[in-house]
């Protein structure tokens, strides 16, 4: 296997930031952009096929427009109206969004248009209920400085957010309409020289200049990064959904091998005579002689009367199974396009025999092919209609795999690389938007945009460390964090401590999160209702973790049924007292040999048998007059 040099490959990286905007109303209507996750409304429509927007050649674009597929929405009055449901025409644009999209724009130095023209851009995957999503252009132009460096802004947009995919289930797609109008700033940055450090610092700078106008919305899912990533001589390739910042800067360098990867095996092609692969000479009915094979895949297949395929590959025998980095080769990508046509089963001929598919099959596999020392085949099984489409599908990419990797669309995952999606589009349709007329910007709107450009990140965070009395990094953690809102309204009580409350906030919760509980349960109005209760001194600062813990893994949502469950109604003194007592008296040999050392062992214990009935100074201070006591 190669050694892999990110620096040598010409990687270009391009990062374009969807901000949600936290304004009171949505876009085009006077909806709050609040989430919801109770639906009182459903309502379906079915989808209209979209040939053109994948280009007419392309045959996944084609099998996707023989799906038909229905989508149900599902609606909440108090979080959507008619003008989501495409029932009644868009209001007009919420003013508070357009300031803010000014005032980004003018942070940016970018410039602004003196008319601002609402478009439409078709949309086909049902997230929108109209079919295109309404956006505009604001502003072109300015930069962002970054580790020293200017990096190019190219537009900035202010636009729509899609409706949040629920789930997606054969013919049938669900919606949820909540998120659907949220005002969204797009900005898409000019590409720069590969480093993935310098790119997530970018992401970090950029996320940063948005949140020090304190006006758009935090946590997962409120920002998302998509990326463009090429290396010299392929294609442009773009990736969607990058929710973390640590996240990015993995799945660029995953990005930058698998395209390297896909480069090397292209130049070991052109060193084979392969030409290209006919459709009508070198692929093959064969379900008939894989009716005794042993495979699981295939055996389904036939009692599903799916129909079996081979296509022989001349002179690629070794490429499919060829692997310059690790876990980098064409026989993965082939498995991974025909998953788009809704086929799990295909097998090449590097890989065999294995998964059930013996030498004897092998053979008749061979004869029937008439395959040749030098060639490769591949068996593929599904429905005949996807089969079909499926079949063009990897005759075209097998082709394109001569000029390295191609230009195409994948999602990001969790773990940090990246799935097929689908071929890239071509350039998205837009149309002028009738309902809406052309917005104009005054200059005493733009005269106020840049009179409000909120202090630099640096000046913010210093104001927070002596606002509040944290020290540096206590205060970027809780700047940078999704509950900011809420650490600055429970401070604004005196009598809680801003330190403690950072880390409750960011260590408390993210250590629970790595215990694999979800943070997403855990909802501001819950986080200061506990706090309350510290507060009135109904509760003392180590019962917050386990309320949270409770409440993140789904045990209960209310905060008062998850002091109950964990019967965390405090001790009364004489209890404590009994239960201190009988520690010493278990521990007593202890004690002799460790004297006073022999306290925080003690404590240990105390705080696992008292968990969250009695404050930690307390336990500590009884032990020590107890152990004091017991020497005497
Ligand atoms: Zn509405």
């Amino acid at each position: 296997m190669a050694e892999f040099d990110i620096k040598n490959i010409g990687l270009k990286v391009g990062l374009e930031i969807h901000q949600q905007l936290d304004t009171k109303k949505k876009l085009f209507c006077d909806c709050t952009p609040i989430e919801d996750d109770e639906f009182s409304r459903k309502f379906s429509r079915r989808l209209r096929a979209a040939k053109s927007e994948l280009g007419k050649i392309d045959p996944a674009a084609l099998f996707e427009s023989t799906k038909s597929k229905t989508i149900i929405y599902y609606a909440n009055p108090k979080s959507s109206c008619l003008v989501e449901e495409d029932e009644e025409p868009p209001h007009g644009l919420d003013i508070d969004a357009k300031n803010l999209a000014l005032l980004i724009s003018s942070a940016l130095e970018s410039k602004i248009f003196s008319e601002i023209h609402v478009m439409r851009k078709t949309v086909i995957d049902g997230s929108n209920t109209t079919g295109f999503q309404r956006t505009m252009l604001v502003a072109q132009g300015g930069h962002i400085e970054v580790d020293g460096k200017k990096v190019g802004v190219q537009s900035i947009c202010l636009e729509e957010d899609a409706g949040k995919l629920i789930k997606d289930e054969g013919n049938h797609r669900f919606f949820s309409l909540d998120r659907l109008g949220v005002p969204l700033v797009e900005i898409a940055l000019d590409p720069v020289e590969g480093d993935p450090k310098f790119v997530k610092n970018i992401a970090l700078t950029l996320g940063r200049l948005l949140r020090v106008t304190k006006r758009v919305m935090r946590g997962i899912g409120t920002i998302r990064q998509d990326v463009n990533v090429s290396i010299e001589g392929g294609g442009v390739i773009e990736v969607k959904g990058v929710q973390q910042l640590d996240q990015l800067e993995k799945i660029i360098e995953f990005e930058a091998k698998r395209q390297h990867g896909l480069k090397i095996i292209s130049e070991k092609i052109n060193q084979t005579k392969f030409k290209e692969i006919d459709r009508k000479e070198d692929v093959f009915d064969i379900t008939e002689i894989m009716k005794e094979c042993n495979s699981k895949i295939i055996k389904k297949s036939i009692e599903r009367q799916d129909k079996i395929f081979g296509i022989r590959i001349k002179k690629l025998k070794g490429i499919f199974g060829f692997e310059p980095y690790s876990e980098i080769r064409l026989g993965k990508e082939i498995g991974q396009l025909v998953r788009f046509f809704g086929i799990g089963g295909v097998f090449h001929s590097d890989e065999l025999p294995d998964y059930g598919i013996e030498n004897i099959d092998i053979k008749r596999v061979t004869e029937k092919l008439d395959i040749q020392n030098e060639d490769a085949f591949l068996i593929i099984a599904g429905e005949k209609i996807s089969v079909g489409f499926a079949i063009d599908s990897i005759i075209n990419r097998i082709k394109l795999a001569k000029d390295g990797p191609p230009a195409e669309t994948r999602a990001a995952t969790q773990k940090g690389d990246t799935i097929f999606l689908r071929p890239r589009p071509g350039a998205s349709r837009m149309y002028p938007e009738t309902d809406i007329p052309t917005v104009k910007v005054s200059d005493k709107e733009l005269t106020e945009a840049r009179s409000n450009i909120p202090k630099s990140w640096e000046e913010s965070i210093k104001e927070l460390e002596d606002k509040y009395q944290i020290n540096n990094q206590l205060a970027e953690q809780i700047f940078d964090s999704e509950y900011f809102g809420v650490f600055e309204k429970i401070c604004s009580k005196k009598q809680n401590s801003p330190n403690f409350v950072v880390s409750i906030l960011c260590s408390t919760i993210t250590n629970l999160e790595r215990q694999g509980l979800d943070s997403d349960l855990l909802n501001n109005e819950q986080i200061m209702n506990t706090f309350e209760l510290l507060e009135q001194e109904k509760i003392n600062k180590e019962s917050i973790e386990i309320i949270f813990e409770q409440i993140m893994s789904k045990k209960t949502d209310s905060v008062l049924q998850a002091l109950e469950n964990a019967s965390m109604t405090q001790l009364s003194e004489n209890e404590l007292d009994k239960v201190l007592d009988e520690i010493i008296q278990k521990n007593m040999e202890k004690i002799q040999q460790e004297q006073m050392h022999a306290l925080s062992g003690l404590m240990g214990i105390a705080m696992r048998e008292v968990r969250g009935k009695a404050s930690g100074k307390m336990i500590n201070q009884k032990l020590k007059e107890k152990i004091q006591k017991f020497l005497n």
